[in-house]
């Protein structure tokens, strides 16, 4: 069965998106900037992210796709959907919703700075980083999460839960 427990309010989240979007107005005051998403459990944090913004800002996704490979407990990870705008020269913000091992985020970090952007930094809702098996640099973070699966304000488990305002840890009983 299936149980969710609220962990993080829609006003906790604001005040946090608030402040996440504070330091980036600072940060990149009087530049324009390429916001990637990494699709598609982004959606609704880039939404609320970008409104509470007061620099330029071009947004465009990036699509992932992450398994498992069978005997081995190595991930296969391969691009999905690609950029449409170009990245050279321009000063790009990476979106993640929950930074875990880092293999995702180290990932799109490779596959842009190919592209030579002026600089490329990563801002995350949820970092879990006990959980880290890649070190990846991360600027901006909503919260730090020690344990759980979580769900909701995008997030999904197995396509369910995105619909849902707040974030859940969800556990299986
Ligand atoms: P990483 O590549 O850092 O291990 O994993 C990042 C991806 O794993 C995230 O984009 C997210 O899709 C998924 N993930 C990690 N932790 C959670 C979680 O608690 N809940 C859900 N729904 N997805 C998670
Ligand atoms: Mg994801």
């Amino acid at each position: 069965m299936e149980k969710l427990t609220l962990l993080y309010s829609r006003a906790e989240i604001l005040e946090r998106v608030s402040e996440i979007a504070k330091k980036i107005n600072r940060d990149y005051r009087g530049k324009r900037l390429l916001i990637v998403g990494i699709l598609r459990g982004t959606f609704i944090f880039l939404a609320d992210l970008i409104r509470q913004l007061q620099v330029e800002a071009e947004v465009d996704f990036i699509g992932i796709s992450t398994y498992e490979l069978g005997s081995q407990s190595s991930q296969q990870i391969t691009l999905t959907k690609d950029l449409q705008v170009p990245v050279s020269g321009k000063d790009v913000l990476i979106v993640e919703d929950i930074l875990d091992t880092g293999v995702t985020v180290d990932f799109v970090l490779k596959f842009l700075q190919q592209r030579q952007p002026a600089s490329l930094k990563v801002c995350v809702l949820i970092d879990k980083k006990e959980r880290r098996v890649i070190d990846v640099p991360v600027e901006y973070v909503g919260f730090d999460l020690a344990q759980g699966f979580v769900v909701g304000y995008g997030i999904d488990f197995a396509e369910r839960y995105r619909w849902l305002s707040e974030i859940y840890r969800l556990d299986f009983a």
